[in-house]
């Protein structure tokens, strides 16, 4: 299972009843962050989530509402002496972002990897003390506990869409570890999903596990506007966290001239790329309450959210 909380709502400017939108996963006692706008870490203050165990922070755009807040946030981690490296994941261009922005920080007790515009899925194996890449079976990624995904979005400026993958793993059969002569010493590790060898003897994660299950999908779009490719991506996802920025129909002029989306917009995605439920954020500073428009995103996709600041979602697995 994965926890999820919606640190912010806003787009544009943070807002005093309203941050900026980031949202933060939670699994197995680490954290992934998606986007970081100015107020970011005060959102995690209040909200109590914690800080210093963010191992990943997927930056989606270099617009200032979903990266202003990073210097800061980085700094307060090294304050808490935070030593694990930290993994920022972005669009290309992010190095140099990065190292203009980061100019202020004369010291981190910690490194910092930079991975820009991913093209191939990033595996993650979940350990005590970090999410770490790597010992991964490529071919299938099956003994990973988290991938990551990222689209080319189409906004003012470039930007990545993501997608989480939460693996489940198959279930341990006892039976099938004894039938196929596997010592008892190694079947820890071939549940984790490790070939082992022993006394000489090649011992594979299938002779000891059940038939494949079904994980937990996350997508997150924004900011941009709808295109084809979002479907294909977002598809079967059991939440999708999407920008709608308009509310109104009737700002569909304004959402395609600034390169956002109505809520209507995004629930045609939802619908199309047949999501489970529909979570939407990245509210314009002109809504005031962005439940007022509910109805025109529920009209094509009933299973819609409106999100707001400190919401807690725990996705499980079916
Ligand atoms: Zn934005
Ligand atoms: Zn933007």
């Amino acid at each position: 299972m994965i926890d999820i909380t919606l640190l912010g709502t806003g787009g544009g400017m943070p807002m005093v009843n309203r941050y900026l939108s980031s949202t933060l996963l939670t699994y197995k006692g680490r954290k992934i962050l998606i986007d970081c706008g100015e107020g970011t870490q005060v959102a995690m203050r209040k909200f109590k989530t914690g800080f210093k165990s963010i191992d990943i922070i997927c930056i989606s755009h270099f617009h200032g509402d979903h990266i202003f807040g990073l210097p800061g946030l980085l700094s307060t981690m090294g304050n808490s002496d935070r030593t694990e490296p930290v993994t920022i994941i972005g669009p290309y261009g992010l190095k140099k972002v990065l190292s203009g922005l980061l100019l202020s920080l004369a010291y981190l007790p910690y490194d910092i990897y930079i991975i820009e515009n991913p093209n191939e899925p990033i595996y993650i194996k979940a350990r005590k003390s970090s999410l770490e890449f790597g010992e991964i079976d490529a071919s299938s990624g099956s003994n990973s506990d988290i991938i990551i995904r990222s689209l080319e979005l189409d906004h003012s400026s470039p930007c990545l869409g993501y997608s989480f993958y939460v693996n489940r793993m198959p279930k341990f059969l006892p039976e099938k570890a004894r039938l196929n002569e596997v010592p008892k010493e190694i079947w820890k590790s071939l549940q984790r999903g490790e070939i082992i060898e022993y006394n000489g003897k090649e011992y594979f994660p299938d002779m000891v596990l059940g038939e494949e299950r079904r994980g937990i999908k996350l997508s997150y779009i924004t900011d941009t506007r709808p295109i084809d490719s979002i479907v294909d991506f977002i598809s079967d996802s059991d939440l999708f966290i999407c920008e709608g920025t308009y509310g109104d129909n009737e700002d569909l002029e304004k959402a395609i001239k600034n390169k956002h989306m109505t809520f209507e917009e995004a629930a045609e995605l939802a619908y199309k790329g047949r999501v489970e439920e529909l979570l939407l954020t990245h509210f314009s500073p002109s809504i005031e309450e962005p439940e007022v428009f509910k109805e025109n995103a529920i009209r094509i996709f009933p299973n819609t959210i409106i999100g707001y600041d400190g919401m807690k979602k725990l996705l499980n697995y079916k």
